[in-house]
């Protein structure tokens, strides 16, 4: 039995959710309420109130302010009963099935993802944005939880409050604006900008006080003969002044540099038209440019081309009475929804039906993210420019363009060309040989602007050039490219392969693909494909190659590394195993004969395992060795448990190799970039210069792997720097 207090409350809930929402399940809703009530009832909030509090307050965001449905009201109520209580996810499963719980699951995880979107997490970052895509309402939970969280900050420390605002204006924000979460977004961006800048928070909340009466005695003299037409002309609106929020005031005045009287003479009215009738919009606009003179270089019109978060609306600016400026934006009440709730709106109308010109908008939306994150596996995007283009896309203004027969695309600001080509069709992109903006001749990674009429000329014999990855920009355009490559070193390494296999044959050399793989790898290729890629690019002599595996006789075919592997490198691994004492087998420093396997050369801190061999005692190999499967093969038995002796005062040591293009101050840079990080001190330095490449080999020590790793991300940071690895060959 619920409490009084608690009675209430859930009184309070249901009739918000009958107010806002088409439909409801009350059962539902009680049930996710007491399991909410009973799983944190002895839990506090850091203002001392009972936790229950919070779930509460964000399933009436929910329901109130976001409205979407009754599944997100009642994951709003559980969202921290996983994170913070007894309860498992399965609990939840069991009990309200399936999406619920994917729905909580998905707002418990994201919580960690976006505290901390370090590159190093991008591969969850993306996986959750996929989740999120398959059901907004984690996302919708998720801004409701911050929204609620912001609105209380000021119980948590100074400095948790300065973190989480500051989070909430880098990423919470602009993702509510994705969304399309227009409200929100204000909301969360006030509350950031009050945390974060709380005199002049004050200040503008100060002086738009003062003003408040003079301002709503104007827009009442302004709004009055507007109203009075729209009337006989027989049409159902709402009309009002619309407040400007604190922190796009805060943004005006930092980027003219002026004071606040001075921005915020500028009065905005907003008309919401109760028609399906689009076109009442320019009927509106119509009536107001004869009331007061409108501006035209500020028109703008996003009925016909909404924004891509699905926003539409007219917007003009007129001289009002005394020759002040008025912005005045009309729309109907359905643009209006989407214009607060965006998604959430646009789900609404999907679920209502009959709404086939939003049910494109929103798959366009979804495609949208959908396009940013999900390729195909084993593509080769890093995780850095798969934040970077990202970020790209949800923090740049898109541009709109033309194809020549008047078609609009929607990209990113600063696409080029080629991105336009691939936008068009995948093959229009892989046979550009050129194209016409406004009807001239330009290269192809000529930036875009919006406005442009855009044609791309095309010629079937024309193929991907690998610059054009340096000048796209939209994840689309980069991922074909990149793949078109892909593709095709495949196609001439399968090529590759029967040149060698014919030889081989020819040469009656019997030799099998893992036997093969092991030479490779003893002449640097990673893998096979490599090799015959190699062989199909004519950069290795295959008859020579025959020549030397038949010389040594398959059966030693060699595990050493040829001589130049670099004596630093040599001196290196020396060096490194000698500050520790030994490694222990079995858990036990015995007297056993050992020695490190030079496949994957194995340093103190790695994950190790011993290997048992015939007449050469142990071989230590890395837990990550390409051999690992094929010592699998011969024998689980055969593997045993060796460990590094527990890590001393001393450090170890790591080689790190850097490459990019050479410039002034780089080594500099570099230098200070490993010892500013975490205080590593550099054992060596070996640096070679050929032509404008830089190529450096650094020895640092370091406490552990993630130490290195660390070291590692923050060098990839440097300017020109290309290429940042581990060195262990
Ligand atoms: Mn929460």
């Amino acid at each position: 039995m619920l409490q009084a207090k608690y009675k209430k409350k859930l009184d309070d809930l249901l009739a918000v959710c009958h107010k806002n929402l088409r439909k409801v399940n009350d059962d539902l809703i009680i049930r996710a309420f007491e399991m909410s009530v009973e799983a944190h009832k002895h839990d506090l909030r850091s203002s001392g109130e009972p936790y229950f509090g919070h779930p509460f307050e964000v399933a009436m965001v929910v329901a109130k302010e976001i409205a979407l449905d009754d599944v997100t009201v009642a994951s709003a109520l559980l969202h921290d009963v996983v994170e913070d209580t007894e309860i498992e996810i399965d609990g939840i499963r069991r009990e309200f099935g399936d999406t619920i719980a994917e729905i909580v699951d998905g707002a418990t995880k994201i919580s960690n993802i976006f505290e901390s979107h370090e590159i190093t997490q991008a591969e969850n970052y993306r996986k959750l944005l996929l989740s999120m895509v398959n059901d907004i309402r984690v996302m919708i939970v998720k801004f409701a939880d911050r929204l609620h969280n912001m609105r209380t900050l000021e119980y948590l420390p100074a400095e948790k409050q300065q973190r989480i605002a500051k989070e909430t204006l880098d990423i919470y924000a602009p993702f509510a604006h994705r969304f399309g979460l227009a409200k929100i977004k204000w909301e969360l961006e006030d509350l950031a900008f009050k945390h974060l800048h709380r005199s002049e928070y004050e200040e503008i909340s100060h002086s738009l006080n003062a003003k408040r009466r003079e301002r709503e005695h104007y827009i009442r003299k302004f709004i009055v003969p507007i109203e009075n037409r729209l009337r006989q002309e027989g049409l159902q609106f709402t009309i009002e002044g619309r407040p400007k929020h604190f922190y796009s005031i805060y943004n005006k005045m930092m980027k003219r540099n002026k004071p606040f009287d001075e921005i915020y003479d500028m009065f905005a009215v907003r008309v919401i038209l109760d028609t399906e009738e689009n076109n009442a919009c320019f009927t509106v606009y119509g009536i107001v440019s004869e009331i007061y003179k409108p501006i035209p270089e500020r028109f703008k019109n996003y009925i016909s081309i909404p924004k891509k978060n699905g926003y539409q609306s007219l917007h003009t600016t007129v001289v009002g009475p005394e020759g002040k400026m008025v912005e005045v934006q009309i729309r109907t009440r359905q643009m209006h929804e989407i214009a607060e709730r965006g998604v959430a709106a646009h789900w609404y109308y999907k679920e209502n039906g009959s709404q086939a010109p939003l049910d494109r908008e929103l798959e366009n939306w979804i495609n949208w993210v959908r396009e940013m994150f999900d390729q195909k596996q084993g593509e080769d995007v890093s995780p850095k420019e798969l934040i970077e283009s990202f970020k790209l896309n949800l923090y740049q203004d898109e541009i709109y363009v033309f194809t020549p027969k008047g078609d609009l695309k929607i990209l990113p600001k600063n696409a080029t060309a080629i991105d336009f080509a691939f936008e068009i069709h995948s093959d229009v992109g892989f046979h550009t040989i050129g194209a016409k903006v406004n009807g001239r001749i330009v290269p192809l990674n000529t930036i875009l602007r919006s406005g442009d009429q855009v044609e791309i000329i095309t010629s079937k014999k024309q193929k991907p050039n690998r610059d054009w990855d340096k000048f796209a920009i939209t994840h689309k355009a980069k991922a074909h490219i990149r793949r078109y490559f892909k593709e095709e070193e495949r196609r001439l390494a399968e090529q590759g392969r029967e040149v060698w296999e014919k030889k081989a044959r020819k040469a009656k050399l019997h030799i099998n693909d893992d036997e093969l793989t092991k030479f490779v790898h003893t002449r640097r290729f990673d893998n096979l494909t490599a090799f015959f890629l190699a062989i199909q690019m004519e950069q290795i002599d295959v008859d020579i190659v025959i020549a030397e595996i038949m010389d040594a006789g398959k059966s030693a075919l060699p595990e050493q590394r040829p001589e130049e592997t670099g004596s630093l490198f040599n001196k290196f691994v020396d060096t490194a195993r000698s500050i520790t004492s030994g490694i222990s087998i079995f858990g036990t420093k015995g007297d056993l004969l050992y020695n490190y396997a030079k496949c994957c050369n194995p340093i103190p801190g790695d994950d190790i395992i011993g290997y048992v061999t015939t007449g050469e005692g142990i071989k230590i190999h890395r837990r990550s060795c390409r051999n690992m499967q094929s010592m699998l093969n011969n024998g689980e038995e055969r593997i045993v448990h060796v460990e590094w002796p527990d890590a001393t005062s001393s450090d170890y040591i790591a080689g790190i190799r850097i490459s990019g293009e050479d410039r002034k101050g780089l080594l500099t840079e570099v230098t200070d970039a490993i010892s500013n990080y975490d205080n590593t001190n550099i054992r060596s330095v070996n640096i070679s210069t050929k032509d404008t490449m830089f190529d450096g080999q650094f020895v640092v020590y370091v406490r552990n792997i993630e130490h290195l790793n660390g070291i590692i991300e923050r060098l990839r940071r440097v300017r020109n720097v290309s290429k940042v690895e581990r060195f262990d060959e």
